[in-house]
């Protein structure tokens, strides 16, 4: 049901993002995959998402910490009917240690991207009589863990920005929602079990049960498709009237 529709997936050549675009292709969404690299592997890529779900599929570089570069994506794709903030970072210290460079990356990735983005791909999706905005936040979002000082500010804001992203859009049939995943075993996650076993002294096992699915009471991991499938609701009529709200697919992270 997406057929004729650009999605503009930000930070898709692995994990969450990439899990979102193939979702969308199956639905018949035409694709702008991103990331800040530029290799072969991210164009045949794409070309390999375009030619299994019979539709185009484009990769274009950006790095998402630049301010241009978000506006710049956005551009470049020419359309812009399905916008996914997906692109972000982790660095995880206690705040007294917090490297200052760090926060300010993960601010301009995780929460000003976003801001770059939906102000260039509002006009598109305003002459286009249609837009939905996903922008995938986190169960940090909504709640904090030590040590995450700058992710969790960034995902609080990206929540916010949804809300008022939504009250300007509201009389438009353009929606903004948020999605907030609970874990989900992305090379973004895969990273920080190195950290988590030193500063516990545990195995790998006992990391990924006693502390990072300690929040989650389903005791899995969430999926990237779960991800996908989510957005792929937002995006139908079924969604036409949720807007500025949070989806959490955690688990009951939320809950506890
Ligand atoms: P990931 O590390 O697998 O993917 C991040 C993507 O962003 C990659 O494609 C990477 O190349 C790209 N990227 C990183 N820096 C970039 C930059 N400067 N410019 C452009 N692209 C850049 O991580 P993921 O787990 O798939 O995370 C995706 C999103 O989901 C993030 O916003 C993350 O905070 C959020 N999230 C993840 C989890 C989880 O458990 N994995 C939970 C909650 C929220």
């Amino acid at each position: 049901f997406l057929q004729g529709k650009t999605a503009v997936v930000t930070g898709s050549n692995s994990g969450i993002g990439l899990g979102i675009a193939v979702e969308l292709a199956k639905a018949g969404a035409d694709l702008v995959l991103n990331s800040f690299t530029d290799t072969d592997d991210d164009h045949a890529l794409a070309a390999k998402l375009a030619s299994d779900h019979g539709i185009t599929a484009r990769y274009l570089q950006a790095d998402m910490s630049k301010a241009q570069d978000c506006r710049a994506l956005i551009e470049k794709a020419g359309a812009c009917d399905i916008l996914v903030n997906n692109v972000g970072i982790q660095h995880v210290a206690p705040i007294t240690d917090f490297p200052a460079e760090k926060w300010d990356a993960i601010i301009a990735i995780n929460l000003s991207s976003a801001f770059h983005t939906t102000a260039v791909a509002l006009p598109m999706m305003q002459s286009a009589g249609w837009g939905r905005i996903i922008n995938i936040a986190s169960a940090h979002g909504l709640t904090a863990s030590p040590f995450k000082s700058a992710y969790v500010a960034a995902k609080h804001g990206i929540v916010g920005l949804t809300k008022v992203t939504a009250l300007e859009t509201a009389r438009e049939p353009i929606t903004c929602n948020a999605i907030c995943p609970g874990y989900v075993l992305t090379p973004i996650v895969e990273k920080q079990i190195p950290d988590q076993m030193k500063t516990h002294g545990m195995s790998r096992e006992d990391v990924i049960a006693k502390v990072m699915l300690q929040r989650q009471p389903s005791g899995d991991f969430a999926t990237v498709e779960q991800m996908g499938g989510t957005a792929v609701f937002l995006c139908s009529a079924a969604a036409d009237q949720i807007t500025g709200t949070t989806i959490s697919v955690d688990g009951g992270w939320t809950a506890l």
